[in-house]
C-alpha cells in the first residue's frame, strides 16, 4: 500500500504518518525530516536547502525528486510507504508518476488533511518534538503525559524547528497555497483524492484514514 498524506505545513501529516507506520507497517518517508538531516551532516544538498528552508521556501524540484527517487528504491519501502511533505508541487507530482510505474508500484490514495490556515499557525507555534525518539507533541493539544519528559523513550530533551516561528510560517501557507494546492486537482483528476478533516481531534482523523484504507471495516 502506498499513500500520499497532502496538506500545509501543521496540519497533522507527521503525527498520522507515525501512527500509519505503526499500524500497517509501511514506512514514514518525510522529505522534511530528510532534508533536515542532511542540513545537520552538511552534505551538498543540505548546504543548498538550508537558506531556503530558513526562508520557508521550496527545495528546487531537481534536488528534491533526485532524493525520494533514491529513498523509495530502498529495500524498506518495498513493502509500502507513506509519502509526507512530497509531493509539493505539480512537477513533483509528474516525477512520481514517473518514478513508481517504473518500479512497479501502484499509490492507492492521496489523502487531503483539511485544515484552515488561522487553525495551522497554533498548530505549528506549539510544535516540539522529542530529541532522542522524534515522538511529536505540541504544548496544548498534545503535551507529554508527564510534563518535560517523552511518553515513548522518557528522554527529557526536545527540539522546536527554526522554520516554525512566526516570521517563516507565513511563507510556508503562501507557498503551499501557491505551489502545492494545484496537486488537489491533479490527484482529484486521477480519482485518488479523499479528504478528511484535520481540524478534527487526532484520534478522530485516525479514523476517518482508516475508514478509507479499511473501507469494509466498522
Ligand atoms: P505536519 O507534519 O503536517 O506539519 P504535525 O503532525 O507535525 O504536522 O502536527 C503539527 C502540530 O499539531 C504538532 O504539534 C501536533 O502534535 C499537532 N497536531 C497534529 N494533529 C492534531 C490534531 N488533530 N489536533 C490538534 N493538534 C494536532
Ligand atoms: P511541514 O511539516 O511543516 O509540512 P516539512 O518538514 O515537510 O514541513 O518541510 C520543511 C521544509 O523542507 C519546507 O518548508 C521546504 O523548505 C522543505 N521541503 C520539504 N519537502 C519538500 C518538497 N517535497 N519540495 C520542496 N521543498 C521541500
Ligand atoms: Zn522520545
Amino acid at each position: 500500500m502506498n499513500l500520499i498524506l497532502l496538506g500545509p505545513p501543521g496540519a497533522g501529516k507527521g503525527t498520522q504518518a507515525k501512527r500509519l507506520e505503526d499500524k500497517f507497517g509501511i514506512v514514514q518517508i518525510a522529505t522534511g525530516d530528510m532534508l533536515r538531516a542532511e542540513v545537520r551532516a552538511g552534505t551538498p544538498i543540505g548546504l543548498e536547502a538550508k537558506a531556503i528552508m530558513e526562508q520557508g521556501g521550496l527545495v528546487p524540484d531537481a534536488i528534491i525528486t533526485a532524493m525520494l527517487a533514491n529513498r523509495v528504491s530502498q529495500p524498506d519501502c518495498a513493502k509500502g510507504f507513506i509519502l509526507d511533505g512530497f509531493p509539493r508541487t505539480v512537477p513533483q507530482a509528474e516525477a512520481l508518476d514517473v518514478m513508481l510505474a517504473e518500479q512497479g508500484h501502484e499509490l492507492e490514495h492521496v489523502i487531503e488533511l483539511q485544515v484552515n490556515d488561522a487553525i495551522l499557525v497554533d498548530r505549528i507555534a506549539g510544535r516540539f518534538t522529542c530529541a532522542k525518539c522524534g515522538m511529536g507533541y505540541h504544548d496544548h493539544f498534545k503535551p507529554p503525559v508527564k510534563p518535560g519528559v517523552c511518553d515513548v523513550c522518557g528522554s527529557t530533551e526536545f527540539i522546536r524547528r527554526a522554520d516554525d516561528k512566526a516570521e517563516t510560517v507565513a511563507a510556508r501557507l503562501a507557498a503551499y497555497h501557491a505551489q502545492t494546492a494545484p496537486l488537489l486537482p491533479y490527484y482529484a483528476a486521477q480519482g485518488k483524492l479523499k479528504t478528511v478533516d484535520g481540524m478534527a481531534e487526532m484520534n478522530d482523523v485516525s479514523a476517518q484514514i482508516e475508514a478509507i484504507l479499511n473501507p469494509t471495516k466498522g
